[in-house]
């Protein structure tokens, strides 16, 4: 057993935690297990912070999703502009 795999998590399942806490879907005692291995492993502490900051330029982008009567418009566009330049 390595030291990791004593005090918490191995890198995979730190990789999972990271991604649950990113989500706010991490109890309490995998949070403070992935705590302790990213203090003790850089890379993945390198990970979750890259992972992190992925997040927050998601969420500062303010994403959405395109309705049906958009995409419809979308497909209607591009068909017209296919027969545009196929002539
Ligand atoms: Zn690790």
């Amino acid at each position: 057993m390595s030291i990791m795999r004593f005090f918490g998590l191995d890198c995979a399942e730190a990789a999972s935690a990271c991604h649950k806490a990113e989500y706010n879907e991490a109890g309490l005692v995998e949070k403070l297990r992935l705590k302790l291995h990213l203090f003790l492993c850089t890379p993945c502490k390198d990970y979750n912070q890259k992972n992190h900051k992925l997040s927050h330029l998601i969420k500062k982008a303010n994403l959405h999703s395109c309705s049906e009567e958009e995409k419809e418009a979308y497909r209607q566009r591009i068909n017209e502009q296919r027969s545009e330049t196929s002539r």
